[in-house]
């Protein structure tokens, strides 16, 4: 989706109302009926009638008529509309330049500051399914059939901003987290190649041990990262350096299954080194043995999973997202496990295309494209705040 920030600049503070109304009331309604919206934002009927007009012109709401009666629904934009302002109010953030990612549950884009600084906006886009899955056992959604996208991406945001900052302050090579605000995360960029597009190194040896022990020592606070592959490490491009990142799937090293999502990430950087640099070691953490280590040692590490849940992330909110994230699994593998074996043989024809034009000009053109943005504000000061 795209951030259309050059038309945010145009909305205006009974605008801003209106909208923040809408959002209050999906709190309980997952269609937002008129009338509420206007009794809510204190606004006369037809004044309101105007306004959400407009809002849904530009996409920052939509019209549902449903038998009952007629109402609205934020969107994404509105939403995504929300969390910029906030973050602009708070001068963390000041324009938006390109999308540089597409994820399956996020999108990313390169923003800058006021002073031109750049910076990464993630997006979080949870709700592609339809919680089926988990709302029947569930009562954290009370009156409402299903949990919304807006809750879901936020929970994720949150989580993701929780770990991202306990993280960064222990020291883990992770982009240091700038600000939070609903579904989004802002933070600093990384002028890096995600290790999937690395076709060499120096020393894959090097950087395999510095890999697991990094997974080591997240084990050691307590934590694993749960989704440790090459598409979440960020390898620098002046240093060469490591940067891990995407940590909505984080578990701590007490979970039931932890042991099983340890060893996953072991083996997802066993397999890339092995296909990618033909690199094999009989060396790698073993999960029971970081653990009893850690415990008969007289080291003082801090348990990250315990300030994580004392810093107002919520267990319960943990819970949540980890039964989404696994109906969202079971929903993948339903769909997908016939048509892997097939995948297998095109993805490795996939790799080496990719592999023969590393670093060449598609990937200059890439990284230029990250510097050349243009920035668009997004609060040009038309706006006031109430
Ligand atoms: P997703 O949850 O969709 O996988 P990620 O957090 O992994 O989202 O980010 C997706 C991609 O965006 C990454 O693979 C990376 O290329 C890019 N990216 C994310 N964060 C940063 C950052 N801080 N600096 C530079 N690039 C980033
Ligand atoms: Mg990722």
């Amino acid at each position: 989706m795209k951030l259309d920030a050059t038309d945010l600049r145009y909305v205006t503070s009974d605008e801003f109302r209106v909208l923040t109304s809408v959002e209050m009331g999906s709190k309980n309604h997952e269609v937002v009926p008129t009338v509420l919206i206007a009794q809510i934002s204190g606004l006369r009927n037809g004044g309101v009638n105007k306004i959400i007009g407009s809002l849904a012109k530009r996409n920052l709401v939509s019209r549902v008529q449903n038998s009952k009666y007629d109402g609205y629904r934020l969107t994404y934009g509105g939403y995504d509309y929300l969390a910029m302002r906030a973050m602009s109010k708070r001068d963390t953030m000041h324009s938006v330049g390109n999308q540089i990612g597409v994820g399956k549950e996020s999108d990313i884009y390169i923003v800058a500051d006021a002073e031109g600084r750049e910076m990464v906006l993630k997006l979080h886009r949870l709700g592609r399914i339809s919680f089926r899955a988990i709302k029947e056992k569930r009562d954290y959604l009370g009156k409402r059939k299903s949990a919304s996208w807006m809750y879901m991406s936020r929970l994720a945001a949150q989580k993701e901003w929780a770990f991202m900052k306990v993280l960064h302050e222990h020291g883990f090579p992770v982009p240091r987290p700038i600000d939070q605000a609903r579904h989004c995360i802002l933070m600093e960029f990384i002028d890096a190649y995600p290790l999937r597009q690395i076709a060499e190194v120096p020393s894959p040896g090097k950087l395999y041990s510095t890999l697991m022990d990094i997974i080591v020592r997240f084990a050691q606070a307590g934590l694993i990262h749960g989704d440790f592959n090459e598409f979440n490490i960020l390898i620098r491009r002046e240093s060469g350096e490591p940067i891990v990142i995407d940590f909505p799937q984080m578990v701590s090293t007490s979970h039931e299954n932890a042991e099983w999502y340890f060893n996953r990430d072991v083996e997802c950087i066993r397999t890339f080194f092995k296909r990618r640099f033909q690199y094999e070691s009989a060396l790698f953490p073993r999960f029971r043995k970081v653990i009893a280590e850690e415990q008969d040692s007289d080291r003082e590490t801090f348990r990250l999973d315990v300030v994580v849940a004392a810093s107002g992330f919520r267990r319960k909110d943990m819970k949540v997202l980890e039964e989404y994230m696994e109906a969202v699994q079971t929903e993948e593998e339903g769909g997908e496990r016939e048509e892997e074996e097939e995948d297998e043989e095109e993805e490795d024809d996939e790799d080496e295309d990719e592999e023969g034009s590393e670093r060449g000009d598609d990937d200059e053109s890439e990284a230029e494209g990250k510097t050349k943005t243009k920035n668009t504000p997004i609060d040009g000061g038309e706006t006031t705040t109430r």
